[in-house]
């Protein structure tokens, strides 16, 4: 594409990194110290917009790939926002409730002065939910002093909440998923699907799929994986993992086995899901991957070494920051309902996703023919040709 030297350098950095020790006190008494950040990469698209995830291995370097990903991915589907994103270095399952709600509100006092509703808007990612976005908004209007909701989202619908967010990475995902189905002439009842990561998205876009007539054949969350000779019923394995906290306790039909994750990637199928985190295909097993695509749904699923190999296979990937970005469209429509106060059914949401997902799929298509590259390449040069016009002269 020619890049531009000068924005190459932009992009290669962070507009402002913050880094913050939150003294939180603990159900016994004692005080923990917990690091966050909060990660602004580029605003040129709009205001910085990306989640909060809670997890023991976030560092400084995840938070920062993870807001680059969201100024490129909330620019190639042109919606007017940049990139950010936060993290706390935390296993939030070892908290109690009140220790989660304590921490979760040091976290916002820390970082109020840098956020707001028009400047950075965070949001739900990995083990963040609707009710901690639900504390983040009531913190951040406490210090505003007024009713300051749209400083986060995800938030529950009764709190400003958006009807169709729960759903809306994975069906962003399906809306291009057809397109490319269109192009391939897949039949859905002849399109087997395994999806890696049973949680938000991942449960989302096997119920979709299953629904539209696509056999889904396997799952898997951090436990492990089943796999199934005919096809799950999605609501049903869903209801399972609920009540029982895993897959592999659910997949126990005659045609059912469980199996490791390892198994689980490299089973044979047509799509690949991957909806669970970062560098699940890599260099030692991208040479066994058996799907014929793989649709990304977690944010760098793929590390560089496996696409170059899954590329010279001929496997398709359809990239995450084309593939996941209907969460963060459907975030801004939940922006654009806090600032008129007006409210969306879940039809309407959808109706203004399709397009949306469509046009982005129909210009990364496009660059991809254009520049003969992967979808990957021709998502980023989509992206960064957007930037490049948006960058201050
Ligand atoms: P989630 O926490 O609801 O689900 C993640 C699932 O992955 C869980 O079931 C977990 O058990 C499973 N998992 C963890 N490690 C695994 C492993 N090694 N193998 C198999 N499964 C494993 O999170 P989510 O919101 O569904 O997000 C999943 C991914 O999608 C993340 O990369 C996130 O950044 C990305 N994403 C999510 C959204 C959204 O709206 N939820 C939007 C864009 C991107």
């Amino acid at each position: 594409m020619k890049l531009n030297k000068e924005m190459e350098k932009i992009l290669e950095c962070p507009q402002r990194k913050v880094e913050v020790n939150l003294p939180v006190r603990m159900d016994d008494g004692t005080m923990k110290i917990f690091k966050g950040f909060r990660m602004q990469h580029n605003n040129y698209c709009g205001p910085y917009k990306g989640g909060i995830r809670y997890h023991e291995q976030v560092d400084e370097q995840e938070v920062l790939a993870l807001s680059a990903w969201m100024t490129i991915k909330c620019s190639v589907v042109g919606i007017p926002l940049g990139g950010g994103k936060g993290g706390v270095v935390v296993n939030p399952k070892d908290l109690s409730e009140g220790e989660l709600e304590r921490l979760t509100r040091a976290y916002i006092r820390a970082i109020a002065p840098i956020i707001g509703p028009e400047t950075d808007v965070p949001a739900p990612d990995v083990n963040t939910n609707a009710k901690i976005m639900s504390w983040i908004a009531d913190e951040y209007s406490k210090i505003v002093g007024k009713d300051a909701k749209g400083v986060v989202t995800g938030k529950p619908l009764e709190f400003g909440g958006s009807k169709g967010r729960d759903s809306a990475t994975a069906q962003g995902g399906v809306y291009i998923l057809h397109e490319f189905a269109k192009e391939k002439n897949l039949v859905p009842a002849q399109t087997k699907v395994i999806v890696q990561g049973y949680g938000n998205a991942g449960s989302y876009v096997a119920k979709i799929l299953h629904k539209e007539g696509y056999k889904i054949v396997g799952a898997s969350d951090s436990q492990g994986g089943v796999i199934s000779s005919d096809r799950f019923d999605p609501e049903s394995l869903y209801q399972c993992k609920i009540e029982k906290g895993t897959v592999i306790h659910c997949g126990l039909a005659p045609n059912c086995k469980v199996i490791t994750n390892e198994q689980l990637l490299e089973e044979e199928c047509d799509i690949l899901i991957l909806a669970a985190l970062e560098n699940q295909l890599h260099k030692d097993n991208a040479e066994k991957i058996k799907a014929k695509y793989v649709l990304e749904l977690a944010n760098g699923p793929t590390t560089p070494e496996a696409d170059e190999v899954l590329s010279r296979r001929g496997i398709v990937v359809i990239p995450d920051i084309l593939a996941n970005s209907g969460g963060v469209t459907v975030s801004w429509f939940e922006m654009l309902q806090n600032a008129d106060n007006k409210y969306l059914e879940v039809d309407e949401v959808q109706a203004k996703l399709l397009p949306i997902m469509v046009d982005g799929w129909k210009n990364v298509s496009a660059n991809a023919k254009k520049y003969n590259c992967t979808l990957r390449e021709a998502a980023f040069i989509t992206a960064i040709e957007r930037i490049e016009t948006k960058r201050p002269k």
